[in-house]
């Protein structure tokens, strides 16, 4: 069996489960922390690394427990330690335990820690062409950039180019269809984005600035308040999930369905010698159970989403559509945003022209199944 088929197996297998625990009453039918572990009898185990204990220190960019992105990473590294027989044992450290949260990447890639958990969107300064292994505005969706990854490219350009950095990335995660984002006042037009002030990061930044908006970057712990004082006019954040939780429906009434992050990939990144110093068994357990932490983090966002929407709802908040001139005039700023990258790297440039071939045949297809069936559904 070759390796993208094992890996494609095992990610359909942790879906299955992820699906058969999807419903009110056991969602937290598949908490992995629950299942055999240390604590179980120890005779049972066979194992030939047994007595080979490795320690793998990850960084997160997120606080402890932190719902859905770190509470998976937590259970991914609880399974590493299941299967391996408690032979690998995975230490995290929450931001700002062991390294600041943006520094994960400059930690990994010097050796200081071995891995770490984040989003490659972050690393943009570094070189353009990382932001595009999240995804790009009205680009793929979560399920289509997963095929772009294994079976399209990505995967393989991401690992030659990060291992320019001595590092060795998974997919982590994906925080599948992200919202538009929270405004103090509707958008009824193109007009009422000029000179806007809004908390919004990476490519979906800079198309929103392209069009007239102000993108500012903040702190998480800063939103809520600049929201509330009017220090800025609107924030995106993730989905119904987290945004619920950050209160912004409080401050800024108005939601607005989004485009900008379609399917953002998080990435589980490792410094390369310590990935290549690991045994045979040990990389195994780590890319089954990186496929399930990838799969699992994106099936709890979609069902997160969905009873956080029903809370939304009953709270009465307002769900609208940006205006027809905002999305023409995001298109069009994408495209020099696009253009403008791709004459400033070459690595942007060979990356972007990967998605650009995959994204007009999944769009194809996409179009005559999906979207045929949502629209009839
Ligand atoms: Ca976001």
């Amino acid at each position: 069996m070759n390796r993208r088929k094992f890996l494609t197996q095992a990610a359909l297998a942790s879906s299955a489960i992820a699906l058969s625990g999807c419903n009110e009453s056991n969602r937290e039918a598949i908490d992995y922390s629950k299942h055999p572990s240390a604590k179980e009898d120890e005779s049972k185990r066979v194992n030939v690394n047994k007595n080979k204990k490795t320690m793998i220190k990850l960084a997160t960019s997120w606080p402890a427990h932190f719902p859905i992105m770190g509470t998976n990473v937590e259970k991914f590294a609880q399974r590493v330690k299941d299967v391996s027989g408690g032979s690998l044992e995975i230490k995290l450290y929450p931001k700002n335990t062991l390294v600041p949260a943006l520094a994960v990447f400059d930690a990994c890639s010097s050796g200081q820690i071995d891995a770490f958990h984040s989003g490659p969107y972050y690393w943009k300064g570094k070189n353009s062409a990382f932001s595009l292994y999240s995804g790009i505005p009205f680009g793929f969706t979560a399920e289509e950039i997963n095929s772009w990854m294994l079976f399209g490219g990505g995967l393989e350009l991401w690992r030659e180019q990060y291992a320019k950095y001595n590092l060795y990335p998974f997919m982590g995660g994906n925080t599948n269809i992200q919202m538009g984002g929270w405004f103090r006042k509707p958008i009824e037009s193109l007009a009422d984005m000029q000179g806007l002030k809004m908390r919004i990061p990476g490519l979906g930044g800079e198309v929103f600035s392209k069009f007239g908006v102000n993108p500012i970057l903040l702190p998480a712990g800063e939103i809520y308040t600049s929201l509330e004082r009017g220090v800025i006019d609107a924030t995106e954040w993730v989905g119904p999930a987290l945004d619920l939780k950050m209160g912004f429906y409080k401050v800024a009434p108005y939601y607005y369905s989004g485009w900008h992050e379609p399917g953002s990939i998080l990435e589980l990144t490792f410094n390369k010698h310590s990935w290549e110093k690991l045994s045979f068994e040990h990389k195994a357990i780590i890319e089954v159970s990186a496929n399930e932490l990838n799969s699992n983090m994106t099936y709890e966002f979609h069902s997160e989403n969905i009873h956080a929407l029903k809370k939304l709802h009953e709270l009465d908040v307002k769900i609208l559509q940006f205006p027809q001139d905002v999305i023409a005039a995001g298109k069009v700023a994408l495209t020099q945003v696009i253009e403008e990258l791709s004459v400033q790297n070459s690595d942007f440039k060979t990356v972007y022209a990967s998605i650009e071939n995959h994204l007009k045949l999944s769009k194809e297809w996409s179009d005559v199944s999906l979207r045929y069936f949502l629209n009839e559904r």
